[in-house]
């Protein structure tokens, strides 16, 4: 059973009553102790994808399977082997966490001896060993959300999904929040499947990234291989001329290759291991005018940006 697939997914679709079509027909496999993650802005179906997943959501064509059960034909032995963390608080906030966790170790009928057991351990790798008498009323944001992940890991589940887990967290909260999920894979023999319109949470995180675009997964593989088919880094520069025309220019002349791309009046040229200053110098001699011309290092935004023609981050 263990060199099955964590999830599978084939060719997946939903489309909402009214005809709203969310997700239109993916396909991806993650191996067992993957952390995945799904990266798009907002409306991509991101949600929609974790919800048939999770079974919450019914799948109006194709299918899934989480360790080779399937989520419409077999959807309590998929839900059983599986954990959510949804974006909307589910804890209850005038019980402390220990109760919190506690009740839903009992849901999941296990032994209150091991529950105890389970419940310290979960406390200690999410740090919140010294709130967990407390009301979840008094917990700040971050404390929260960590004993949201503490109560969906009491079912020791083989796959963990979190959807949007640093959303609405300040930056602080959030890097710590970051490092605690990066720690749990260590811990925990489990996979992970994440949401996030963060490029940086889903580069520090993820083994890899399926990038999401209206309904359709526009990009998948490891961050590093999404980023070194951009050549790491890329110039930039705004045109005043037709950008097209001005690209088709740049790419006859030898100065941008395919994949250069132009959106708006902005040009960006992946470099590929060309000197910035040549590229800088090339670009400079052509009869253009050129304006806020720059060398940076690529992001998956430019990846996302490459393929769809829209920017990940104006768009989330
Ligand atoms: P994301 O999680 O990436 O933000 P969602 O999966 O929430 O995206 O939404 C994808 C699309 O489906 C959006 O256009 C959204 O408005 C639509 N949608 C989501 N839930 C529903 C629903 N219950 N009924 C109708 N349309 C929905």
């Amino acid at each position: 059973m263990s060199d099955q697939p964590a999830v599978e997914v084939i060719a997946l679709e939903k489309t909402y009553p009214g005809g709203v079509p969310a997700v239109r027909g993916i396909d991806f496999e993650v191996a067992s102790g993957e952390v995945f993650g799904l990266l798009g802005p907002n409306g991509a179906g991101k949600s929609t994808t974790v919800g048939m997943l999770t079974t919450t959501v019914v799948p109006t064509g194709g299918t899934a399977r989480l360790s080779g059960y399937d989520v419409i034909e077999q959807p309590l032995l998929a839900r059983g082997i599986s954990s959510v963390v949804f974006q909307e608080p589910v804890v209850d906030r005038s019980l402390s966490g220990r109760e919190n966790l506690d009740l839903h170790g009992r849901l999941w009928g296990s032994a209150p001896a091991l529950a105890g057991h389970r419940i310290a351990e979960l406390a200690e790798v999410l740090g919140i060993s010294e709130q967990l008498d407390r009301p979840v009323g008094s917990y700040s944001g971050g404390e929260r959300r960590r004993l949201e992940i503490a109560r969906a890991l009491v079912s020791g589940p083989k796959v963990l999904f979190l959807d949007e887990p640093t959303v609405g967290l300040d930056p602080r909260i959030r890097q710590e929040l970051l490092d605690v999920i990066g720690g749990l894979r260590a811990r925990e023999e489990m996979t992970i499947v994440m949401t996030t319109h963060y490029l940086d949470e889903a580069e520090r995180l993820c083994d890899r990234v399926a990038i999401i675009h209206a309904g359709t997964i526009v990009a998948l593989d490891t961050p590093h291989a999404l980023l070194d088919a951009l050549g790491g880094e890329i110039l930039e520069f705004r045109v005043e001329d037709e950008p097209e025309h001005a690209l088709a220019r740049l790419r006859e002349r030898g100065v941008a290759g395919a994949d250069a791309f132009a959106i708006g009046a902005r040009i960006t040229v992946p470099l590929h291991g060309r000197p910035a200053s040549t590229a800088l110098a090339e670009v400079e001699a052509e009869p253009l005018m050129v304006d806020e011309i720059a060398t940076r290092v690529a992001t998956l935004d430019d990846v996302y940006l490459q393929r769809t023609g829209a920017d990940l981050q104006q768009a989330a």
